[in-house]
Order: structure tokens, then sequence, then C-alpha cells
């Protein structure tokens, strides 16, 4: 309020729009607010001064503090017109959208109906050039103009339908869902960066099973993660493979508790089918041990998840130690689960490896036996580490444990 009654004041127009009046509207908490303007960003900056920063270079924006949080503050702009100019590439996605427009225009270049409401502060109306609100009250996402057009201009519209059906549980109008499965290879021209952020966007929102399902269903999720998506079209000794799900489901719960969410993680448990099988692979038809053979199928299988998106490397360093640290967890005597233990990556890959039993995939006697491991005093852990692996606790399975492992010794 104060960013808009301060720009006000200065004599220029300024709304609240985007997500930030769509959720207000629905009773939910925003995420964050976002300010429209006819204010170009210098004079943005004239208004705000030390408290404002501008940011980007595809179009400027200025990024005003108030108080702990950051508000983002952005000119209106129009829909740049087809005048035979650069502005575009072949298949009609933008590429500049830099051009300064009325409020109207900013409107019409939007997404979704619901996220082109604006509210002005000078009557405390909410302003709405499409179907915002009767969309808002149907629960439907409908874009503005020719979803063919918007959905080519940028595909990533197609991700953020999905993002949104499952948040706020709307429906994809008709006419846009009809559409999607046959234009979702258009997401191979979107700059793999900008995935990424996309993909914590939908993987990080607390919804992340449903819009993981979502994105399949649509044949999105396919030019994001090709391998992960051929091997969850097979099954394997007769199971469907379930350790995304339960990955996701992991991930949503710990947002639900307010518990910290990391990209390593999220891309590791995204990636791991893939990895886990040329693995397997590896140390079937090559006789490489299982950490050397996780270590080389990691890599492979990152360097052509790259092409798509673009895991930056401070996360994928992680994401290969969480990946090689798996096959450590089978040996259970001597020092080496103390070392384990101290490792710095532990607790992520053991939470990895407590996804893995419940996906069947690790013996769930494994994973109980960790856990009481790192619950236990010295004297226990030593009396724990004693004993032969597994000795004297059931080995009964639920099912065939779909492992890496042959008979290949661990190695550290
Ligand atoms: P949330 O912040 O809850 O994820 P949001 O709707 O605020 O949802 P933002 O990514 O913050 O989403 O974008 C703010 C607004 O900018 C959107 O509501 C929409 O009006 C506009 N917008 C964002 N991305 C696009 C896009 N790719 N195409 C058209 N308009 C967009
Ligand atoms: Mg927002």
């Amino acid at each position: 309020m104060r960013v808009l009654y301060q720009l006000r004041e200065a004599g220029f127009d300024a709304y609240l729009v985007g997500g930030g009046v769509r959720d207000l509207l629905l009773g939910r908490e925003p995420k964050d607010f976002d300010v429209a303007t006819n204010a170009h960003p210098d004079q943005v900056k004239d208004v705000f001064g030390r408290n404002c920063h501008l940011i980007g270079r595809r179009f400027r924006l200025a990024h005003v503090r108030a108080g702990r949080d950051i508000v983002e503050v952005a000119t209106f702009r129009a829909i740049p017109r087809d005048d035979g100019g650069d502005h575009e590439t072949d298949n009609g996605m933008i590429l500049r959208d830099n051009v300064y427009g009325n409020i109207e225009e900013d409107a019409l270049r939007r997404d979704f109906t619901v996220n082109a409401l604006y509210y002005n502060i000078a009557d405390f109306s909410v302003v709405d050039y499409g179907s915002g609100m009767a969309d808002l009250r149907a629960g439907m996402l409908r874009l503005l103009g020719d979803p063919e057009v918007r959905f080519r201009e940028d595909p990533v519209r197609m991700l953020r339908a999905v993002r949104f059906a499952a948040k706020l549980g709307f429906n994809i109008h008709r006419a846009a869902e009809r559409l999607m499965p046959g234009m979702a290879s258009l997401l191979r021209e979107v700059p793999s960066a900008r995935l990424f952020e996309e993909c914590l966007k939908l993987f990080h929102g607390g919804q992340a099973v449903e819009t993981f399902e979502k994105l399949r269903h649509y044949r999105l999720f396919d030019w994001l993660f090709p391998e992960t998506e051929r091997c969850l079209g097979e099954e394997e000794d007769h199971f469907p493979i379930t350790f995304v799900v339960h990955g996701l489901a992991n991930t949503d719960a710990r947002i639900l508790e307010n518990k910290p969410v990391t990209p390593a993680f999220l891309f590791a448990v995204l990636l791991w089918e893939p990895v886990r099988r040329l693995a397997g692979f590896y140390v079937e038809r090559e006789g490489l041990d299982e950490t050397a053979s996780l270590q080389r199928a990691g890599s492979e299988v990152l360097v052509r998840s790259l092409e798509r998106v673009s895991i930056p490397k401070r996360y994928s360093l992680d994401m290969r130690e969480i990946w090689q640290l798996q096959p450590r967890f089978e040996a259970r005597s001597g020092k080496r689960p103390q070392r384990l233990l101290s490792h710095p990556r532990f607790r992520a890959a053991y939470d990895f490896m407590l996804l893995r039993a419940k996906a069947g995939e690790a013996e769930q006697e494994l994973a109980d036996w960790w856990t009481r491991f790192q619950a236990s005093g010295e004297e226990e852990q030593r009396s724990m580490t004693q004993e032969p692996d597994g000795k004297g606790t059931s080995r009964k399975r639920r099912r065939r444990p779909r492992s890496t492992k042959k008979s290949a010794p661990v190695t550290e």
C-alpha cells in the first residue's frame, strides 16, 4: 500500500496487479506483490531513491524495498506490434517486449484473465479488462486472446497454466487445454535457465504431486525430463515406478511443515530413475562397481538433462553426491557407518534412501536401521556396528527391491 500511495502522491497511476490481486480475492495469502504504473523506471527510481533497484535487461523493472519485502514495480507495457522487426522468432515466440503502453495494453499482454485484474487505490475498485472476475468465480484459467497465439508467444505459459491449475484448483479452459499436448514441443525454444527457474516454481509450490501428474497428462513433463518420462512409461517387475511421486509427496509435506527444501534434492529425485537404470546397466554389462557406475551414469544423465533444464553447478554437485552415497548405506559394520554419518551430505542422502525404501527399491529394514543408528547413543551405535550387516533383523521383503546392486562389493 505504501508503494502504491507513494507513486500516487508523486502524480502517477499505480495499481496492484497479478497474483497479489488474484490471491487476495480468493482469500489466499499472496506470495509476492506486483505493481503496475505509468511511471517509467527512472521515475520510479526518483520516487523511491535508495530503496529502489532497477533490474532486468530484457525489460527494466524496479524492485522497491518495503520493510522486509520487495515489491516489483513495472511500467505498463504493450504487446509489440508485428512490424516485421526482430522482436519474435519464426515460431512467433516473443523475444523482446519492452514497448511501453497504457494500462489496457498492459492488461492484454498478461497471460490469464485472472492475472490481469488491477486494484486501483484511487477509488478502491478492481479494474478488469477481460473476464477476470467471472473466471475467478468460476475457477477458470482462460488465456487473454487466442490461446494458440499466446502459447506461441511464450510457451512457458503452458507451464504456468499447469502451475496455477494445481495451486488454485482451477480448470484450464478447454480451448487452451486441447492445444497443450500438441504445442508442448515449443518448450524446446525456451532458454534452459528459464526452465530451471520455472521448475522450481512448479515443484516447490507445495503442490508438486498434482503438478507432476498434470505435466505428464499434458505431455509437458516429457519436454522437461525426457529420460525420466521414458522410465516412467515402463513397469519394473510389474510394479509402476513410484519413486518420483514419493519424492514429490515428501517435498510437499516438508513445505506444508515449513521445513526447508533444496533444488539439489528435488532434481536428484526427478532424475534418479534414469541414473539408477543406467548405473544398473554399467554394473551388469561393464562390471563397474556400484559407486563408479552411479558416478558415470550420474554425469551422463546430468549432461543430457542440462540441455533442457540448466541446473546450476552448485546444485548438480550435491545431486551427484546424493546419488553416489546410496551404496554406502549398505555397509553397516565397523567404522563405515560412523564415517558416512559425518559426511556433509549425509542428511540429504539419508532422506533420499528413505524414499528409495518407500518406493520398494531399498530394504525398509535398512532404512529403519539407519534411523535407529542416528538416534542411538555411542554405546548402542558401537554394538549396532559390531554385528555383521543386517544380522539378527528380519530380512523379510515387501517385494523384490529394485536396486542397482549386483554382487559388486561396496567401495568407498
Ligand atoms: P505467483 O506469484 O503466485 O506465482 P503471479 O500470477 O503473481 O503468481 P508472477 O510470475 O509473479 O505470477 O507474475 C506476475 C504477473 O505478471 C502475472 O500475474 C501475469 O499478469 C504477468 N505474467 C507473468 N508471467 C507472464 C507470462 N509469461 N506471460 C504473460 N504474463 C505474465
Ligand atoms: Mg507474483
